[in-house]
């Protein structure tokens, strides 16, 4: 009688942490550092800053560039050019992620944080941002809205 063969049962190899886990932001290549931002649009609406505690508030007034449907940045690549006070945060100081909001991808990771469920690398969904609800679709106004014109200048007199 033959011995019946052994088969000895292979344990699959872990997986290895995502790049986000294992990296820090200032390590990653420009196209993960890219791949991080969830695209929610909550960091392209106007800031008001109070003088004197340098507190940030948010507005519900978008960027004029922001496409409200996509909530991404109809010129992304040029962005500076038309508006010059818009950061690249590509190799910002990691200080400069406390200005964003708290949802933030960056501003997570910077703190120490894993990416919320919602976001598209850990859900696979290119729109899993939008219909978590977590963008700003839909809870935003452009700034080119007559409604929110800024208050006209006094005449001269
Ligand atoms: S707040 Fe952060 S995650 Fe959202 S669009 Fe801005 S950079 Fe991307
Ligand atoms: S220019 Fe683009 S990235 Fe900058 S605030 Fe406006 S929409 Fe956002």
């Amino acid at each position: 009688m033959t011995r019946p063969r052994t088969v000895r049962r292979v344990r699959p190899a872990p997986k290895p942490a995502p790049f986000w886990l294992r990296k820090t932001l200032a390590q990653m290549t420009r196209a993960e550092w890219d791949s991080v931002c969830a695209g929610c649009g909550r960091c392209c609406v106007l800031k008001i800053e109070n003088p004197d505690t340098l507190e940030v508030d948010y507005t519900n007034i978008a960027c004029r560039h922001l496409d409200l449907e996509t909530c991404r940045c109809t010129c992304y690549r040029n962005r500076k050019k038309k508006v010059p006070e818009c950061l690249d945060l590509f190799r910002c100081k990691p200080e400069v992620f406390k200005w964003l909001p708290e949802s933030c991808a960056y501003r997570l990771l910077a703190e120490g944080y894993d990416l919320p469920a919602w976001h598209p690398l850990v859900s696979g969904a290119p729109d899993s941002t939008r219909e978590a609800g977590m963008s700003v679709r839909g809870h935003v106004i452009p700034e080119t809205d007559a409604r929110w014109a800024p208050a006209m200048k006094p005449r001269p007199s």
